[in-house]
């Protein structure tokens, strides 16, 4: 969205330039190159409450005292002025009205853009009004009296410029979540759509650059939109059966690429396949978001402790899914199908969260204390100076220690673990990268990432 632009204007030596770097206090200068004007206009960010701005410095325009308004200068000036919300036109107050400022008063009385007029150079209060009055008869307007180099009067000319701004557009979308509906064929998957969108799709988006028959749904829950990714991939029948051996793995490989978080769809009647640990594997290795939806629970005779039993029974084969939570839904009833957008929302906010380093750091401590780090044949032990949080999308930490070969995989998970339990990451994968360090430069970095987080 582009901002809004104030253009200042007025004669050489009337106070512009300050009363811009008033405005424009402490933001740098951005030059902007804008083909098919001869002059390379400078456009400074403003503020002021709660409102940006860019502000034009006409300052190139030479209005001069005796000079007639050459029609060149008066391109130069309909250019900027095209482009602009508002006009702010100073004139020198202690100068007093001069001819020019007139000439320039009859040119801007011609334009669309409104206007607002600045009386520099009063920085008396009492005195200002009265210097200021003269400029009534440009015919502008108000004359706002301020002192562009004490800021007085200033805040009442930009309460005023203000209301001649856009209204402040609404804040951006937030980008739509990206779930792909994962599985074998078979398990339920356009049941599962059919449930949450009903047959017909509330907008169908075919995203520009993909293959033509891939077709995003993008539909609203809990509050956050939604794009359901390659529901064509999922609702296409198979013309050829290829056999329960064949199916377009690729196409799941694809959508899991794309996609924030995977409902990893499983049929109950068939429990986890190869092709279902296929997938998770896939899932867990390009670290997306996950939630194993475990699809045609109204077909399964139960009681009450069936689920608890399946669960556990579905999890041993999907060990490297551990941190997934798992639904038992059924497309048919429409039992859960809603839940999936609730525990998948969750899963996403985990998936991008952040901790701080010293959060992370306490956790480790208590994990090394609890258990110490394995000890080489050799007798070297392992040490752990510390870790960070270096990345979102998943939650990736390094951990500095003295030697990454002294810690094995058993230690490793170990300590994975102890940060899920300290800290959660329900539903999103998690990275550790075992750096080795020495221990003064990991004391230094700690240093460093500690004041940098606090
Ligand atoms: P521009 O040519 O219109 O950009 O004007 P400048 O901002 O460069 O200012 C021209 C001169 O007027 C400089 O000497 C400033 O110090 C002076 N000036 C600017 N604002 C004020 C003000 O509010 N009061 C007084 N007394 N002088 C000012
Ligand atoms: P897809 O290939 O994964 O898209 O699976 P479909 O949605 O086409 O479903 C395959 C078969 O399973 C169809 O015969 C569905 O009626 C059936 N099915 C899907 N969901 C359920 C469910 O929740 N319960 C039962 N009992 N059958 C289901």
């Amino acid at each position: 969205m582009a901002l809004p632009v104030v253009a200042i204007i007025g004669r050489p030596n009337v106070g512009k330039s300050t009363l811009v770097n008033r405005l424009c206090r402490s933001r740098e200068a951005i030059v902007h190159d804008q083909p098919g004007v001869t002059r390379d206009r400078t456009y400074q960010e403003g503020f002021w409450g709660d409102r940006t701005f860019r502000v034009v410095d006409t300052g190139g325009l030479v209005f001069d005292d005796d000079s007639e308004f050459l029609p060149e200068i008066r391109e130069q000036a309909n250019l900027a002025l095209a482009e602009a919300a508002v006009a702010v036109v100073i004139a020198d107050g202690q100068q007093g009205l001069t001819a020019a400022d007139q000439s320039i008063a009859e040119w801007l009385r011609g334009q669309s853009c409104p206007v607002l007029l600045a009386v520099n150079k009063c920085e008396s209060p009492d005195q200002g009004l009265a210097m200021a009055a003269e400029f009534w008869s440009l015919g502008l307007g108000e004359p706002y009296p301020v002192s562009a180099i004490h800021g007085a009067g200033t805040a009442e000319l930009l309460d005023a410029l203000l209301t001649h701004l856009p209204p402040t557009p609404e804040v951006e979308e937030e980008e739509p979540i990206q779930l792909a509906i994962i599985g074998r064929p078979n398990v339920g998957k356009s049941s599962l759509l059919n449930a949450v969108c009903g047959e017909k799709r509330a907008i169908v988006s075919p995203i520009r650059g993909t293959t033509r028959d891939t077709i995003d749904t993008t539909i609203e829950r809990e509050g956050k939109r939604w794009k359901l990714l390659d529901t064509a991939g999922i609702r296409r029948r198979r013309s050829v059966d290829y056999g329960p051996e064949y199916f377009g793995i690729n196409r799941s490989f694809k959508a899991i690429e794309r996609c924030d978080v995977c409902a990893l769809v499983i049929d109950v009647l068939d429990g986890v396949t190869e092709q279902d640990q296929r997938l998770a594997g896939r899932i867990e290795e390009d670290g997306r978001a996950c939630v194993i939806v475990v699809n045609k629970w109204d077909a399964v005779e139960k009681d009450s402790h069936t689920m608890a039993a399946m669960e556990k029974e579905l999890r041993a084969k999907l060990y490297f899914l551990d941190w997934a939570p798992m639904l038992f839904t059924s497309a048919l009833s429409g039992q859960r199908v809603e839940s999936i957008f609730a525990v998948a929302a969750v899963a996403v906010e985990q998936h991008r969260r952040r901790v701080s380093t010293s959060v992370v750091n306490e956790v480790l401590q208590e994990a090394v204390s609890w258990r110490s780090p394995p000890t080489s044949r050799g007798g070297r032990q392992g040490r752990i100076y510390y870790g960070t949080q270096v990345a979102t999308r998943p939650p990736s930490f390094t951990l500095f220690v003295n030697d990454p070969k002294l810690f094995g995989d058993t230690y490793r998970r170990y300590v994975e673990r102890q940060i899920r339990e300290g800290l959660g990451f329900e539903g999103s994968p998690l990275k550790l990268f075992w750096r080795g360090k020495q221990q003064r430069d990991a004391e230094k970095e700690l240093a460093r990432q500690q004041a940098k987080s606090h």
